[in-house]
């Protein structure tokens, strides 16, 4: 039975937009925080067996997988759609989220306070918000027996802030049977307001990531006597090289992405963004400037140190670890600039994960841009590339496209990119209503 009537009765879509500020609430109040290192990972599991109650309370069926080692908890279930021939959407976000220090918060990071009209917390842009609307939304379909064009799966992963091996990585891998069918997807990083001048409003639909790449350097020498003359010191020679790479500025490359997203912005703005002064002109767009300012060129940024162990001992071995970011289509132009940048004496080992990039358009695409417009008429919809990754790089593999939707509509004046594993993360409780009624209306019309 489909039910397209939407009210505000306890049953209806007002129902749904008060779950959505609660589960929101209630998730951040389980600190699932991820440091990277496995063994003081906390939280995931408990987080996904709310989830799963949050869903089977409303009939839905299941599955709980832990992901490689105990306690890596995902949560999937399927809400079957009126086209079984049609390929399934995915509705995804991660369980975690990176460590909070309460002593620089307002309020404890880990209360999911609701109050000044945000709900506070460590997870509450990133991404327990996009948990609390999609759950919420869920439960809403169940409810009313409201079925989907196609099948929605919904999947909520662990580990993705530490690189998803725990998480989407290893289900990719290891459960693909669990996104049998799915085709296309959305989450996290895309679908919020930017309010570039006075009423002039765009949603940014992530529709690409740099790549990540997390290099070790290292460099050999000869151990020694720290009182001594010494021409074979690995500490000099690898700050020398550490020094020459931060320094560097790899050339500027105009994707399809941040190409397309430049020309909407011109085009709500009348702004100009000349190919010689792209980074002046790009400025001009605020705090998301930190964003695409990342896009327009690979970046590697010195991050970790380790040498020696003893003042008067040269020691033999000098390591650092390198943050690399890398534009879609440019790995091997990438390398290439490292070889000339460290010379020979440096060796490198690489971790990493590869961009993703899809086209703005389709069915999908046109289903989000309409579903924005009936809540905010005026505003337009861009495609963006996100400098940082999501569990997308791992869902990409089995040829879905991945989309950064999670919808929000922000106050203008809220440094939202800033939020993201800041101090007073908090997500406005009429940004999240909002959300709610954009996914309905988006999740039954795709
Ligand atoms: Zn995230």
């Amino acid at each position: 039975m489909q039910v397209s009537e939407q009210t505000n009765t306890p049953s209806g879509l007002g129902l749904a937009e008060d779950e959505a500020v609660r589960i929101t609430s209630e998730l951040i109040r389980i600190d699932t925080t991820n440091t990277g290192d496995a063994d003081t990972v906390v939280g995931e599991r408990a987080a996904a067996e709310y989830v799963a109650e949050q869903l089977s309370e409303v009939g839905y069926e299941v599955t709980y997988v832990e992901s490689g080692a105990p306690g890596r908890a995902n949560v999937i279930a399927r809400l079957p759609g009126a086209d079984p021939s049609r390929g399934a959407l995915l509705v995804h976000g991660h369980l975690d989220v990176v460590p909070a220090d309460a002593s620089e918060w307002s309020v404890h990071p880990f209360s999911g306070a609701v109050q000044d009209g945000y709900v506070w917390g460590r997870g509450a842009v990133d991404m327990k918000d996009m948990l609390g609307m999609s759950i919420a939304v869920a439960r809403h379909f169940k409810r009313n027996q409201i079925v989907p064009p196609r099948d929605i799966v919904f999947a909520f992963f662990a580990d993705e802030e530490a690189g998803s091996w725990y998480g989407s990585q290893w289900l990719v891998e290891h459960r693909p049977e669990l996104f049998e069918g799915v085709t296309e997807a959305i989450s996290e990083v895309g679908g919020f307001s930017v309010t570039f001048k006075d009423g002039v409003r765009a949603y940014l639909v992530e529709t690409a990531e740099k790549g990540i790449a997390w290099m070790t350097l290292r460099v050999r020498g000869r151990a020694g006597h720290g009182s001594m003359l010494h021409e074979d010191n690995a500490v000099s020679k690898l700050a020398a090289a550490v020094t020459r790479l931060g320094q560097h500025r790899f050339p500027i490359v105009l994707t399809d992405s941040v190409r397309e997203f430049l020309a909407g912005v011109s085009e709500m703005t009348g702004w100009d963004f000349p190919e010689d002064d792209l980074e002046g002109s790009v400025a001009k767009l605020g705090a998301i400037s930190r964003i695409v300012g990342a896009t327009l060129r690979d970046t590697a940024n010195p991050t970790m140190l380790q040498a020696g162990y003893k003042a008067n001992v040269i020691p033999s071995v000098a390591e650092a670890t390198v943050d690399c970011r890398i534009l879609p289509g440019r790995q091997e132009a990438f390398e290439r600039e490292l070889d000339d940048i460290l010379g020979p004496d440096v060796e490198r080992e690489w971790r990493g994960l590869p961009p993703v990039e899809t086209t703005f358009d389709g069915a999908l695409v046109d289903a989000m841009t309409s579903s924005i417009a009936a809540e905010d008429p005026t505003a337009r919809t861009l495609p963006y590339m996100l400098s940082g990754g999501t569990d997308g790089k791992a869902l990409s593999r089995l040829g879905i496209r991945c989309f950064g939707f999670a919808p929000l509509r922000l106050p203008a004046d809220l440094d939202f990119s800033a939020l993201f594993h800041g101090v007073d993360e908090r997500v406005p409780v009429d940004g999240l209503k909002f959300g709610v009624r954009v996914l309905d209306r988006f999740l039954r019309s795709s």
